[in-house]
């Protein structure tokens, strides 16, 4: 569905950005990767769909960086068809003693990162005629966690951003959309998982089930394939007038 189609997937390294990208290489789309960590893992793993897969390392704190993996992704592979935006960090602390650090770390990077991204991408969009704006959210885009300011604040940031630029793209090809994830086993949750587990003298495994049970009444965690299909539908012809949703797939999380 997605042969001939780049398509550039921030924080892809890891967790939910591989699974996107697997999934959307699945379909045939060539993938710019980008994030940290074991790159050439990553890259072996989308390879392996038979695309095309380059990778840039653009730091999505700094915008300038995020231009140029922009420009770098349209020169090398034509274009950036769909732009998924992913990457994202977490930090735990009560407001009045959350680090101002991490405050402004997350919301460069899980929020002011969406923007500096969708604006260096729409134009081409535009001009080929053709384009899908997947942002990944979360359910702290639609509710709220204690001890979580700068990532509720973001995500709903990210939630909102997304329909502005859904309404200022409402009579093009070109649709942006949310995708709002409840609990997934990645490593950003896992340092959750961990951290728990030793605060409640609890097993690894018993801190996943209490973690679960506070707030997912499937008592399942999502899956970066599930999420990586949710994306390919948003790139569907079905998807052509889905348009500023924020669409939570959280087992029940934000129904409560
Ligand atoms: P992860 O830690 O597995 O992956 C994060 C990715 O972002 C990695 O590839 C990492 O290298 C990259 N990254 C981090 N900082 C970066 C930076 N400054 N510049 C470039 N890349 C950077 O985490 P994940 O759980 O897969 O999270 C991915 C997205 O999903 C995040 O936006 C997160 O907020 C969101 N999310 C996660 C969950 C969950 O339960 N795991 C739930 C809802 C939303």
């Amino acid at each position: 569905m997605l042969k001939g189609k780049t398509a550039l997937v921030t924080g892809s390294t890891s967790g939910i950005g591989l699974g996107i990208a697997k999934a959307l290489a699945a379909q045939g789309a060539n993938v710019m990767l980008n994030g940290f960590g074991d790159v050439e893992a990553a890259k072996a793993e989308v390879a392996a769909f038979g695309v095309r897969v380059g990778y840039h390392g653009a730091d999505m704190s700094q915008p300038g960086q995020i231009e140029a993996m922009v420009q770098a992704c349209e020169a090398e592979f034509g274009a950036v068809d769909v732009l998924v935006n992913n990457a994202g960090i977490q930090h735990v602390a009560p407001v009045e003693s959350f680090p101002v650090d991490r405050w402004d770390a997350i919301i460069a990077i899980n929020l002011s990162s969406v923007f500096h991204a969708t604006r260096a991408a729409l134009p081409g969009m535009k001009a080929r005629g053709w384009g899908r704006i997947i942002n990944v959210a979360s359910v702290h885009g639609l509710v709220a966690s204690a001890q979580k300011s700068a990532y509720v604040a973001a995500k709903h940031g990210v939630v909102g951003l997304t329909k502005v630029v859904a309404l200022e793209t409402a009579t093009t090809p070109v649709t942006c959309n949310a995708i709002c994830p409840g609990w997934v086993l990645t490593p950003l949750v896992q340092k959750q998982v961990d951290a728990r587990a030793v605060a409640e003298g609890v097993s690894v495994e018993e801190a996943k089930k209490r973690l679960l049970s506070e707030k997912e009444p499937s008592q399942q965690f999502t899956t970066p394939e599930e999420l990586g299909a949710m994306a390919v539908f948003m790139c569907s012809p079905a998807a052509a007038n889905l348009r500023g949703t924020a669409i939570n797939m959280d087992g029940g999380w934000v129904a409560q």
